[in-house]
């Protein structure tokens, strides 16, 4: 085990004592009024009654989204800021399917119950309000947010909505979207995919396309194909799963992919990069490719390139240079186009990937960054992020893929630590850690 790894680990397995940022901010510059206050280290699951009550904010956070950076930073804010920090989480959805293990779901080894989670626990034991309903606009002047015909007051506004999909060519009706689902939204396209693979024949062909990047969970397609192409081994002989890749190589964990696709899945993946898909026939079963050609399978699997959620768009938060993602302050994550507003997950530009545990990680840096805030501290002039990913090769192996963040002051942007990285070959002990780390993340954001 390297120390990178044992680094790693000892990070997820460590009971998850999180320092209150009152201790931290007690080594920086504490006003008058502050100073004397004691260090105290919370659990990060600690139930209400640990919420302290003693601390001098009374504001109101509203946040957009209830996925893994949304209801990671509602439950910090409350577990930071105290009682009198009202913490506000729309969500449109009754319940939150985790997309982390999904394609798991894919082959029969998890079922999509066992990925569901919901926001009870955050409003049991932290106070979290939670309101259902989509927000449809901000109003950034008048620092509110619309939904169900009303709108609610913020003093600062989190906006975590995730992802949206690029149109495809012969997609645009929901029926075609349920015959050829991408199911890289967990939920019920995941369960439309799953039955579309139980149901086909022996020597079937499964065809599925990687995004363009950047993408949500860089490792996640290749993923996928392992898995299916394993599942289809044992369940469905002489099957072949088709990879088109519309970027020029595979996007992150180069080797281990490549001998996953040319050794242990060889004569079953036939993986192509550099060929995008142009349009898709769902009624014929058939993908045109970029290069023109006209490919028929049994299951198509077209997962559309990703910007992000439509509601930043729609408040005019899209300002990275291509238009598709918000731009923030990689100190605060703080929008660039609006004060007051933050922007984490999946649907800001950064250097740090698009995955639920980064989510995760922004989540506490930007929880600890407003709780300053209304204290009148400065950020953490230093913060660092890890995130983490197992990937499924068989159904008895995975492999692993971590890598440390941290914010560099000449560039302001959260790069990767030299010596930070890491990444090891599929085990059957990995698939036991990768159960470890997922409870683990999902209880950090959940419970
Ligand atoms: C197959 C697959 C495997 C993956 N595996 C991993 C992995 O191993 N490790 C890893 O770290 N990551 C993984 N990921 C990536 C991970 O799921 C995402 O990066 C993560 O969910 C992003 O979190 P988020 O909070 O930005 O968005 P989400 O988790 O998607 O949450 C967004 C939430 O906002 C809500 N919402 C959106 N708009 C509105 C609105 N206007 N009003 C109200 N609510 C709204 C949505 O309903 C949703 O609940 C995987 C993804 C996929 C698809």
């Amino acid at each position: 085990m390297n120390n990178n790894r044992r680094r790693f680990l000892a990070a997820l397995g460590a009971a998850p004592l999180i320092m209150h940022p009152l201790a931290r901010a007690l080594a920086d510059d504490m006003p008058a009024s502050l100073r004397g206050t004691k260090p105290v280290w919370i659990p990060a699951n600690a139930p209400l009654s640990r919420v302290p009550t003693n601390l001098p904010i009374q504001g109101r956070v509203v946040v957009i989204g209830g996925g893994m950076a949304g209801a990671t930073v509602a439950k910090y804010l409350r577990l930071w800021g105290g009682s009198g920090l009202q913490v506000i989480l729309v969500e449109r959805e009754r319940t939150y399917v985790s997309s982390i293990m999904s394609n798991l779901v894919l082959s029969d080894a998890l079922t999509i119950e066992s990925l569901t989670f919901n926001w009870k626990r955050l409003m049991d034991r932290y106070g979290v309000k939670l309101v259902a309903g989509e927000v449809t606009a901000i109003d950034p002047a008048g620092k509110r947010v619309m939904l169900n015909g009303s709108s609610i007051p913020y003093d600062r506004l989190v906006v975590a909505p995730g992802i949206e999909f690029d149109p495809v060519a012969g997609l645009e009706t929901a029926a075609a979207q349920d015959r050829v689902p991408h199911a890289w939204k967990a939920g019920a396209q995941t369960t439309i995919l799953r039955k579309q693979i139980a149901a086909m024949p022996g020597g079937g062909v499964f065809l599925m396309s990687v995004p363009k990047a950047p993408y949500r969970c860089p490792p996640g397609p290749y993923e996928r194909a392992c898995i299916v192409a394993d599942h289809l081994k044992r369940a469905k002989p002489r099957s072949k799963v088709i990879v088109l890749d519309e970027n020029p190589a595979i996007t992150v964990e180069k080797d281990l992919f490549t001998h996953a696709f040319n050794v242990v899945h060889a004569g079953v993946i036939d993986y192509r990069p550099g060929v995008g898909v142009q349009s898709v026939d769902a009624a014929a079963g058939t993908v045109k490719t970029s290069s023109g050609e006209m490919i028929k399978a049994n299951v198509l699997n077209v997962i559309p390139n990703q910007r992000a959620g439509a509601i930043l768009k729609e408040a005019g938060l899209t300002n990275s240079t291509d238009g598709r993602w918000s731009t923030v302050n990689e100190l605060t994550y703080e929008s660039t186009a609006a004060e007051g507003i933050h922007v984490l997950g999946d649907s800001a530009a950064t250097m740090q990937p698009k995955a639920g545990h980064i989510a995760n990680q922004e989540a506490k840096v930007c929880a600890d960054v407003i709780v300053r805030g209304f204290l009148g501290l400065a950020p953490d002039p230093a913060p660092v992020t890890n995130s983490a990913c197992y990937s499924p090769i068989t159904a008895k192996t995975a492999s692993w893929l971590t890598a440390l963040y941290a914010y560099d002051p000449a560039s302001k942007r959260m790069k990767p630590i030299a010596g930070g990285m890491g990444e090891g070959p599929a085990s059957a002990r990995n698939m036991e850690e990768m159960r470890q780390w997922f409870s683990n993340l999902m209880t950090d954001s959940y419970a």
